[in-house]
């Protein structure tokens, strides 16, 4: 078998080794049917136990009652942007926004376009180093909903506990933490997660609505935009990414085997630990950039004291086979992202790595 790299990529990310196997292996022909299942109608019988599998197993994973809908579009986590103000600030016309890094800040910019935001916190004047703090909510009683991001992918810090926001329907953009560990669904009015992190290959956006929101959804709206025609044609109102659906199936059905979400988020919480632990024990030579109770367990960001070591680093970790250890564009340094399917192994090399750099610098 060819070799595969420690890949630290942000995303599109790493998968599963054993997904991509037997993706290789149902590829030219899906299980006997002489067909691969990027060639397959979506209204045959085949695709139509692979969705609704998918579904199936989501809602293991999860716990997620029937007075909620899974729907798997397109479009990315950003036409979410967009298409949870179109569908859920009618009629109020309002909204609270929780700001906490730059994909925070284009979800708000959608927002603007459809109503009244309010921002109910930001922390970009510490150019978010931190979450905010339950106490410095200034959330509307009114608002149509509450949207938070729950991970910050850019700045690497995640909330480790969702916002209180009493009868306010809370909406989530989990795009780079989605199933890193076990959620209370039936806290969240809406959740929504592009692919290409915790799911499978960028192109399906997993959106998990309750159902009561669904009436929001004015029939003035264009028929992709609205939630509604999406539930009630079980996400089949178009052609939906098919392949990307059964990656997503096959993500699924791993992490059941794995154990489930409990188990993933043991194996999480133990691989950031390992890396956080080496960036602190370095006496200041790798420094986090973000306060410590904010730390991210999925993007692990940190910096070294000059630029010129830090282009030395990814170039030298390049010749290590470590991928994509450069930080966002936007914001500089170094970060690791460290997805449910990034093994342990590659985080020890990581911090192997990184004591040699060290000694040798
Ligand atoms: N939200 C978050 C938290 C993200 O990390 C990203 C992508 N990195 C997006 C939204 C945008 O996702 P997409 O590219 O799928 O539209």
């Amino acid at each position: 078998m060819e070799k595969r790299i420690y890949n630290f990529s942000a995303g599109p990310a790493i998968l599963p080794e054993e997904v991509l196997l037997e993706a290789q292996k149902d590829l030219y022909s899906y299980k006997g049917s002489g067909m691969s299942v990027m060639e397959m109608s979506h209204r045959g019988k085949i695709f139509d136990g692979i969705i609704k599998q998918a579904d199936a197993d989501l809602r293991k994973l999860l716990d997620i009652p029937d007075n909620y809908s899974i729907l798997f579009l397109q479009g990315g986590a950003t036409l979410q942007f967009s298409m949870v103000p179109l569908n859920l600030m009618p009629p109020k016309n309002k909204a609270d926004y929780i700001i906490t890094g730059s994909w925070a800040k284009k979800a708000l910019k959608e927002a603007k376009r459809v109503g009244t935001v309010n921002i109910a916190a930001s922390t970009e004047s510490e150019n978010f180093v931190r979450i905010p703090k339950q106490e410095e909510l200034k959330l509307d009683p009114d608002a149509s909903y509450v949207h938070f991001t729950s991970n910050n992918t850019i700045y690497g810090t995640e909330w480790k506990t969702e916002p209180e926001v009493g009868n306010v329907p809370l909406v989530c953009d989990a795009s780079s933490d989605f199933l890193h560990k076990k959620i209370d669904i039936t806290k969240y009015a809406l959740i929504y997660a592009g692919a290409q992190k915790n799911i499978g290959p960028s192109g399906v956006t997993v959106v998990i609505v309750r159902k009561d929101m669904l009436d929001r959804s004015q029939d003035s709206l264009h028929t992709y935009l609205n939630y509604k025609i999406h539930a009630d044609n079980d996400s089949m109102y178009n052609t939906p990414t098919t392949f990307g659906i059964y990656i997503a199936g096959l993500v699924f059905k791993w992490l059941l085997n794995m154990g489930g979400l409990d188990e993933m988020y043991k194996r999480n919480v133990e691989k950031a630990k390992i890396l956080y632990d080496a960036i602190d024990a370095s006496n200041g030579f790798y420094k986090g950039t973000t306060e410590k109770d904010s730390r991210s367990l999925m993007n692990v960001t940190f910096r070294l004291p000059n630029e010129e070591l830090e282009k030395k680093f990814i170039e030298e970790s390049k010749k290590k086979d470590f991928e994509g250890l450069k930080g966002h564009r936007s914001v500089g340094g170094i970060r690791a992202s460290i997805y449910n399917a990034f093994p342990k192994a590659g985080v020890e090399a990581l911090v192997q790595f990184m004591e040699d750099f060290k000694k040798n610098n």
